[in-house]
């Protein structure tokens, strides 16, 4: 038979999380909760849900391949042009048409040994090489990002914050490291959990796009928006950056129902509000919960939490889910004794934390 390109033979495919209803099949448990995959727990924006609903009839059309409302109206919520804006099917399918347009067989992109998976698999879907920064203390470390830089390289992402630990650069880090960047290598500053972080000390990404260095800066609607099950992301840089990566752009990307609920959803201040407030109260008691248990966590700025067991943690792993609690193993980032556990609603935090005990307990 035929065989796949030999890069894509070194891919190391994405384990999503558990559904709930696999879970509940599998080991006939019920009223599991699933708090595995970064998701609002409060739902999608009510007002989202209520714009694709009245959209449904229209969808015998094609969508508009441009997204025209919907960059109009992020143009103007982020002050910026319409020609800067590129819409994805998720913010992943950003990451990978920026992969595609400006990395080729024989490249380099640099990346953190703990970064985002999709990162090394849209580098090497292209033939290109992922060279690994180590992450002390869990973070992006932007000093040696910055050493391991070539000739070769044409990329470096930065999750800022990072998924699966959490943690946040800092506008100074951020700022040195674009200071010393050389122009013609692409920073993608992946902000998928923008609108969570509070800290003053977060860079404003868009701030530099003017300083004449190629800057991506990317986020989406699968977080705090709740539309992950509709696929909505899209990415900001220079309109001449912007324009040769809408050549490899597939031209109707971005469904109709999802530029709909884009746009609605920008407008839900309230829902927003909500999740934040949500995520804020469970990470206060979560902390707490495992600073009792004597659990040891990474500082996050996300709406999830990163916990170290030390020890190998799928026997645990295991007994959540038989206690009808799904969190997620992160062993295939290299965190071998670690979770990754998404912020839910109060129950569920509190289903979490109890399960967690009665199976550290055994
Ligand atoms: C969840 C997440 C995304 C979102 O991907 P979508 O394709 O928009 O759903 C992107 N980057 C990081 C780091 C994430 O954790």
């Amino acid at each position: 038979m035929i065989k796949p390109n030999p890069f894509i033979e070194d891919l190391i495919p994405y384990v999503p999380g558990k559904p709930v209803e696999e879970l509940e099949r599998e080991l006939g448990v019920s009223g599991a909760i699933k708090i595995a995959s970064n998701e609002n727990p409060l739902g999608p924006s009510p007002l989202a849900l209520k714009a694709m609903g009245e959209s449904l009839g229209e969808t015998h059309r094609y969508p508009d391949g441009d997204a025209f409302y919907l960059k109009q109206k992020l143009a103007d919520k982020l002050g910026i042009k319409e020609e800067t804006l590129i819409i994805g099917n998720g913010s992943n399918d950003v990451l990978d048409i920026a992969a595609r347009t400006f990395m080729q067989a024989g490249d380099e992109a640099v990346m953190g040994e703990y970064a985002f998976i999709v990162y090394p698999i849209s580098t090497q879907a292209v033939g290109a090489k992922a060279v690994i920064s180590p992450m002390p203390d869990y973070t992006h470390d932007l000093k040696d990002m910055h050493s391991r830089i070539t000739e070769k390289t044409k990329i470096v992402f930065i999750a800022n914050p990072n998924n699966p630990t959490g943690t946040m650069v800092k506008r100074d880090e951020v700022q040195w490291f674009l200071d010393k960047v050389p122009e013609d290598i692409l920073v993608v500053i992946d902000e998928a959990y923008f609108e969570y972080v509070d800290d003053p000390e977060y860079p404003d990404t868009l701030r530099y796009h003017d300083m004449g260095k190629s800057i991506l800066t990317v986020r989406t609607f699968s977080k705090i928006y709740g539309l992950a099950g509709i696929r909505l992301g899209y990415g900001i840089a220079h309109e001449k950056l912007v324009s040769q990566m809408h050549r490899v752009r597939h031209p109707f990307n971005v469904s109709s129902v999802a530029q709909t609920a884009g746009i609605a959803a920008l407008d839900d201040v309230e829902h927003i509000q909500r999740s934040k407030e949500l995520n804020r109260e469970g990470l206060e008691y979560l902390r707490k919960e495992l600073s009792e248990l004597g659990i040891k966590f990474a500082p996050t700025f996300t709406n999830f939490i990163l916990i170290d067991l030390e020890v190998g943690p799928m026997p645990i792993y295991n007994a959540l889910l038989r206690e009808g609690v799904i969190v997620r193993p992160v062993a295939g980032y290299g965190l071998k004794t670690h979770l990754r556990v998404t912020i839910g609603l109060k129950d569920e935090n509190v289903k979490f934390i109890d399960a967690l005990k009665k199976v550290l307990e055994r």
